[in-house]
């Protein structure tokens, strides 16, 4: 029924590309493109080698910066939606591409500028902060700002459907559709309880992982934005099916979304679980400039320090095979329903050696490529079809979780859960 073209071969489009594959009645031809093309062979070679799919694959080299070489690749092979798994620097370039040839966008985290000294982000940057708006290295107004080009040339862009940002902000619509009158406060949780037996490795791209989690936190409180130092606010919480693990206050983009799509949210929190021992690495890291963004000379070379830093540190891609135990992703609401208060925890457990043995991944892989095949195959086949630059909660929570369960992320629904203080 229909062409994908995927952008990127890393840990999350390894697992969404076997997983549109396993969606071969809705996933008819499907074309990976990377930097590296041969990472796209392997993967096609091994599609092709278990031979469990109808899904046609081909593969082609693209870098996904080159606005010219994004559109000749999407007009040649027409393509009737782009899903960029490749890094959140090329957000934008791959929404020009696919506004001047006419074809749908999916993506699962917000653009970011990978130079910090760009003007025009530094610009929009500190024109967010001086209106106490926000601060953080990524936010959604660049891509917002795309909306109406989106919705002229009746076009979707579905931003951040991986799983936080994206199920998450499902299932906000899912609570809100059928146990909520009104939504008043929102914990989202995202616990790895996984070990992968590395003193220190990151689950997904490195350097977009330590830009992340070195940044001041964040919250959404009664319409602003409070912010605090980075790992301030710490909670201790007993994770079903994982146990008690310490989780940290951070920044995060469906915070900025839901805040403004359900304004009746008076607070929205994120916090993700790290290990003491993850905590002292990313100190010492940040201490002595490892974190840095700027080049630095060392014996006449300009070398960046995180960019050096992700060449010594494991490919995330491979921590499939070594990783073990389990992760929990989910959202804790407090509100009202006919005029009674209410609490519930919607929540997904995903196992690690489970996800190695469907797909060769990790969790932390599994959980973003699994709801990035979901978003694509839902605007692909026309179920979602609202036009413009649109984040999962603008769209019908119920036909998202229910690919949730059909495609390996089942879900769970608890009343009374405990609460984060
Ligand atoms: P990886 O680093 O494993 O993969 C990134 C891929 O993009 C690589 O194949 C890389 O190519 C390719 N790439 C990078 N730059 C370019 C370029 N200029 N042109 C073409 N291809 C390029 O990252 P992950 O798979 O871990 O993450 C992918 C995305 O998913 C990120 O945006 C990340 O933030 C997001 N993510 C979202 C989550 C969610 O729940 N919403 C969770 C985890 C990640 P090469 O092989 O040559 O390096």
């Amino acid at each position: 029924m229909s062409r994908l073209l995927v952008v990127g071969c890393g840990g999350v489009a390894q697992v969404a590309i076997q997983k549109c594959c396993q969606n071969d009645e809705v996933f008819k031809e499907l074309c990976i493109a990377s930097r590296t093309k041969s990472k796209c062979d392997a993967l096609k070679e091994k599609i092709e080698r278990a031979g469990t799919s109808h899904t046609k694959v081909t593969t082609a080299q693209v870098d996904a910066g080159n606005l010219q070489e994004l559109v000749a690749l999407i007009k040649s092979y027409k393509p009737d939606c782009v899903l960029n798994l490749a890094l959140p620097y090329q957000n934008l370039t791959i929404m020009d591409a696919c506004l001047e040839c006419g074809v749908h966008y999916v993506d699962t985290a917000c653009y970011e500028s990978e130079d910090m000294n760009d003007p025009a982000w530094s610009k929009m940057r500190k024109e967010r902060y001086s209106g106490s708006i926000l601060s953080a290295y990524f936010d959604y107004s660049w891509q917002w700002a795309y909306d109406e080009r989106f919705k002229k040339a009746n076009l979707t862009a579905l931003l951040g459907s991986g799983f936080d940002p994206g199920v998450t902000s499902v299932f906000v619509t899912y609570a809100k559709k059928y146990y909520f009158d009104t939504i008043d406060e929102l914990d989202i949780l995202d616990c790895n309880g996984g070990d992968h037996g590395y003193p220190f490795a990151t689950n997904y791209n490195p350097e977009v992982n330590l830009r992340e989690v070195s940044d001041l936190g964040s919250y959404w409180e009664d319409g602003h934005w409070v912010e605090v130092p980075a790992m301030s606010i710490k909670r201790e919480y007993d994770f079903p099916c994982i146990g008690k693990r310490d989780m940290y206050l951070i920044h995060h983009e469906e915070t900025e979304s839901l805040g403004r799509n359900f304004p009746e949210i008076k607070r929205i929190r994120f916090f993700m679980t790290f290990t003491q021992s993850y905590l002292t690495h990313l100190k010492c890291l940040e201490n002595v400039g490892m974190l840095g963004t700027e080049p630095v000379m060392y014996n006449g070379v300009p070398i960046v320090p995180i960019l050096f830093l992700q060449t010594l540190l494991p490919d995330p891609a491979t921590l499939g095979p070594r990783t073990i135990g389990k992760t929990n992703i989910g959202c804790i609401f407090r509100g009202k329903k006919d005029g009674k208060e209410r609490t519930l925890y919607i929540y997904n457990v995903c196992d690690h050696q489970e996800c190695y043995k469907e797909v060769g991944s990790q969790a932390i892989s599994y959980t973003a490529g699994v709801p990035a095949m979901i978003g694509a195959a839902l605007i692909v086949s026309g179920v979602w079809n609202a036009r413009g630059a649109k984040t999962t909660d603008e769209f019908d929570p119920d036909p998202y979780m229910e690919m949730l369960n059909k495609f390996g992320l089942p879900w769970v629904v608890v009343e009374n859960p405990a609460l984060v203080d």
